[in-house]
């Protein structure tokens, strides 16, 4: 049978496709990781394309003041399959040569690695650190990534019909297909428009810093016009050039990652003129990665969910035991929370006002885990996890905070926690999908009304919401008023069913699980990025 699916090259800066595979930092990259196996399970005629960091992300751990620190590791990998293809970028008016690596033992789709650690570059850096740098060597990677990416599928012989950038690092690519076009005789705007039927777009954050904006003198010294003029640049991403919008402007279609998310989106670039609609398309993630196959066993077989779930509980108190020499009970409530430490995620909302939760830490009726990374030049970031430590010494048998929070890590505690808790200022987290890893295992979400929550709640039947979706422009009065509300929740409806009510608790973790397995899946995800954007109406 002919497969007459669209042809897609899906372009990301990073891919979390194993824990020791050190190529992703977050959410982005395992959401990549997630997508291209998916399309594995599915023969989805995609590949993926990317970056061979050698550095990749930061390591991060405590120092003996508590305060957290940054440390680098050069990761050699023995399973890149060499494809021999080399080719080259101009970059600062000098030659780049891009080696292209080729990977596909994690159950995925062929991903393309493009390398830059070659004797002969002098600029053999640019792949060393992801998101290390900012302004030149973000954009020399951002090259590397996109018009990289690009000449390397012509190398390879790959055919394209779509080329999907999640977020936009890889824009340039959409820049190298218009100059492809207008080599062969297009002027620009026939080129553009050409292009744009290919091109699909994800945008993530809703924080305005997490959008980059270049100033043209910078783009132009780095060679990122490729042929285009001043004028041509402006009109795709704006004066400073903003990456986002140009994003928008050189796509067919374009997706929000939750369906609040999708209205947040069109609200923050409703000026923008010109660009793609912009639909929802809920993020989902790799069911066979995350969810665990005794959790999955049981609640097929219809067996006590909460048996199963006590031994994968056991498991995570274990591994905690090793890292840090903290021994948590195991008949104790314990609630998860890792998120990159950055203020709109809120990590420290519990203790907004500590006497309230001081007596359940100190009788350990609550035991919390906190893990995640602040990014090295974030030092609010920083200073969240340094607090965190400090509380952790404070209840030292009922805090923990895990360092170098990871994909394993991830895995350890959306599988053994009781409880995923979730408290970002509304509506500034995109989807989130550590909750659903969490659902999916029967770890029950306390979570505010954002990202992909509002579309899976089912307050006190799979989960719980708390802050009822309260939005305001003054950040201390939401903060007052989600703490409040998450103190409510937690000792008037939590804390009484997991102490009181096992059976309650045992349906509530089936709801979960049967409400979220497939809604929230990578492939469900999948199909609609073929339904809703890949396939031309
Ligand atoms: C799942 C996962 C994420 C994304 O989770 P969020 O809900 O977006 O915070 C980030 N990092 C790791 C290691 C993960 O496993």
């Amino acid at each position: 049978m002919v497969n007459k699916l669209p042809r897609v090259a899906y372009f990301c800066m990073e891919y979390g496709l194993d824990s020791n595979f050190k190529i992703y930092s977050g959410g982005l990259g395992i959401l990549a990781g997630d997508i291209i196996k998916a399309a594995k399970d599915m023969d989805m005629p995609m590949v993926g394309i990317g970056i061979r960091w050698r550095q990749g992300y930061v390591d991060q751990y405590i120092d003996k003041n508590g305060y957290p620190y940054d440390t680098y590791h050069v990761y050699e990998y023995d399973f890149l399959e060499d494809t021999k293809i080399k080719i080259p970028v101009e970059i600062r008016d000098r030659t780049v040569w891009c080696k292209v690596w080729k990977v596909d033992k994690f159950g995925n789709v062929p991903l393309y690695l493009l390398d830059t650690y070659l004797p002969e570059n002098s600029d053999w850096y640019i792949t060393g650190q992801l998101y290390g740098w900012f302004s030149e060597e973000r954009i020399a990677q951002e090259l590397v990534l996109g018009v990289g990416g690009i000449r390397a599928l012509r190398e390879l012989g790959i055919d394209i019909d779509v080329y999907h950038f999640n977020d936009s690092h890889p824009l340039f690519a959409g820049i190298e297909l218009i100059r492809e076009k207008m080599d062969e005789g297009l002027d620009f705007e026939s080129a553009w428009k050409e292009v744009k039927e290919n091109i699909i777009f994800t945008t993530h954050t809703p924080v305005p810093a997490g959008n980059e904006i270049h100033s043209h003198k910078l783009l132009q010294y780095m060679g990122a016009y490729l042929n285009l003029s001043q004028e041509q640049m402006i009109a795709l991403g704006g004066d400073p050039f903003n990456m986002t919008v140009a994003g928008l402007r050189i796509s067919r279609i374009a997706n929000g990652v939750a369906q609040l998310h999708k209205e947040t989106a069109c609200n923050m670039w409703k000026d923008v003129k010109e660009k793609a609609p912009i639909i929802g398309i809920t993020n989902g993630v790799h069911v066979k990665t995350w969810q665990d196959v005794r959790i999955r066993e049981a609640y097929e077989k219809n067996e006590d969910l909460l048996e199963v779930h006590q031994n994968l509980k056991m498991n995570l108190i274990k591994f905690v035991k090793k890292r840090t020499s903290v021994k948590l009970d195991p008949d104790k409530l314990l609630i998860g929370f890792s998120r990159r430490a950055a203020p709109y995620k809120r990590s420290d909302l519990l203790f907004y006002d500590e006497e309230r939760v001081r007596p359940y830490l100190e009788s350990g009726s609550i035991q919390i885990i906190f893990a995640g990374k602040a990014h090295p030049n974030d030092y609010t970031g920083k200073g969240i996890i340094a607090n965190i430590v400090k509380m952790s010494k404070r209840y030292p048998n009922s805090i923990v905070f895990l360092e170098n929070y990871d994909m394993e890590i991830g895995a350890m505690l959306t599988k053994g926690c009781d409880i995923w808790l979730n408290n970002p200022r509304r509506p500034m987290e995109a989807s989130g999908t550590s909750g659903m890893k969490a659902a999916m295992n029967g770890v029950l979400n306390c979570s505010i009304l954002d990202g992909w929550w509002p579309e899976a709640c089912e307050h006190g039947v799979n989960g719980w919401q708390f802050g009822d979706g309260f939005e305001s422009e003054d950040e201390k009065e939401v903060d007052e008023h989600d703490a409040e509300a998450l103190y409510k929740v937690l000792f008037e409806e939590v804390l009484p069913t997991y102490y009181e009510n096992k059976d309650k608790w045992r349906e509530m973790m089936k709801n979960s699980i049967s409400s979220t397995m497939y809604k929230f899946s990578a492939e469900r995800m999948l199909k609609e990025y073929y339904d809703l954007m890949y396939t031309k109406k």
